[in-house]
């Protein structure tokens, strides 16, 4: 069983990698490197799963393996079609694929496929959604872009703080060392576990939002095509953390589930076309997109939301011929990222410093010279000035 699993994987990746060499990418590598842990998948009918045990078979004649869980499982026991033992991050977990019925609804409450909205992918919102008779829904991920932030400004300085530890080359790196490593992967899983819960929330946000309009069919912008391109260093960095690809695949699994229909369309242009008049714009440098046309003015993102679902394969029957000002609803993404509850926007930003707050206050001009001058590192304090 698990020797399956784990020539599946690495045939797997042995015929992507030459399926990519053949296209033409010769830096794509084969899969040679010995690996000390692989994740195992086992399928139905081999383990068994109460409550929060685990009982996973082993080698002929071994015990088997009980692997006690933190949390049971969210899905019902039958529904369990696989489960797979993987170490990630520096922990062992369980990756668990379980087959879900459709969300059944209550007579004339279900989804209605003639009612379409339209989805703009960004990184500021992740989704923006325009839906019919000017609803719609903004989604802000300017948590989620801090964390990012947060965590590329702690990676540096640990670096910075732990770069003599690292081994020269060709040496073997010092038990100290690979505690520095194991530490910094530990971060690393945090913050990816912490940036794909709040991905999770946002999406699942797109869609109890959808349910309640009674949306059937979510059009969606699909970016891809500006990741191919280079994009310079900074904003190359931006588009990788975005995670585009896993943002529509966690939108579309949602979606699924709720009985929406996803179409992907090609969203060129939709950010500088104005959608009341359908004339070409420039593209706004903020937020707000104001057409010189025809005095249109709104959200940009909604605006590009909104010409999206223009596009639906098949016509967007419910689209009406103008973006009215209607209601539109604002969440947040990643309220659980830290520090995000106090702050508005960034929690990276630090509280303005007052006077009252440690303020040294005005700066006095030197002291002369033969008045004796504090040592190194004192600070003078008076009665009267402020305190730290
Ligand atoms: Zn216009």
């Amino acid at each position: 069983m698990g020797a399956r699993s784990v020539l599946r994987r690495y045939s797997d990746a042995w015929f992507s990698a030459a399926a990519r060499r053949k296209a033409g990418a010769t830096e794509v590598r084969y899969p040679r490197r010995r690996r000390a842990l692989m994740p195992i998948r086992w399928y139905h009918g081999t383990f068994t799963l109460t409550g929060r045990t685990l009982r996973l078979p082993t080698a002929r004649g071994c015990p088997p393996l009980l692997v006690r869980l933190d949390r049971p499982v969210p899905y019902l026991p039958g529904t369990v079609r696989s489960v797979k033992l993987l170490f990630a991050d520096g922990r062992l977990c369980i990756d668990v694929t379980a087959e879900l019925p459709v969300t059944s609804y209550p007579a004339g409450h279900a989804p209605d496929p003639q009612r379409v909205a339209g989805v703009d992918l960004g990184i500021i919102h992740p989704f923006a959604v325009a839906g019919p008779g000017g609803q719609a829904l903004l989604v802000s991920g300017r948590a989620i872009r801090a964390e990012h932030r947060l965590h590329l400004a702690d990676t540096k300085r640990r670096q910075r703080a732990t770069a003599d530890r690292a081994p020269s080359r060709g040496q073997h790196g010092s038990r100290r060392w690979r505690k520095t490593r194991r530490r910094a992967r530990l971060v690393e899983g945090r913050q990816r576990r912490r940036v794909r819960q709040a991905l999770h929330e946002a999406a699942k946000t797109v869609i109890d939002w959808a349910v309640q309009q009674r949306i059937g069919t979510l059009t969606v912008g699909d970016p891809r095509g500006v990741l191919n391109q280079p994009a310079g260093r900074k904003h190359n960095l931006r588009l990788r953390q975005w995670q585009i690809g896993r943002t529509l695949q966690i939108l579309h699994d949602k979606a699924t589930l709720a009985g929406i229909r996803v179409h992907l369309v090609d969203e060129r242009g939709t950010s500088s076309t104005c959608p009341q008049c359908k004339k070409r714009i420039p593209k706004p440098a903020g937020r707000t997109m104001s057409c010189r046309h025809c005095q249109f003015a709104g959200h940009r993102d909604l605006a590009a939301a909104f010409t999206i679902a223009t596009r639906t394969p098949g016509g967007a029957p419910t689209t009406p011929a103008h973006m009215p000002g209607g209601v539109v609803t604002h969440r947040r993404a990643g309220r659980h990222l830290p520090r995000v509850a106090t702050a508005r926007r960034d929690p990276r930003r630090r509280p303005p410093r007052t006077a009252t707050a440690g303020s040294l206050g005005q700066r006095r001009p030197a002291p002369s010279r033969g008045v004796a001058r504090p040592q190194f590192g004192a600070r003078i304090h008076d009665a009267t000035g402020p305190t730290r």
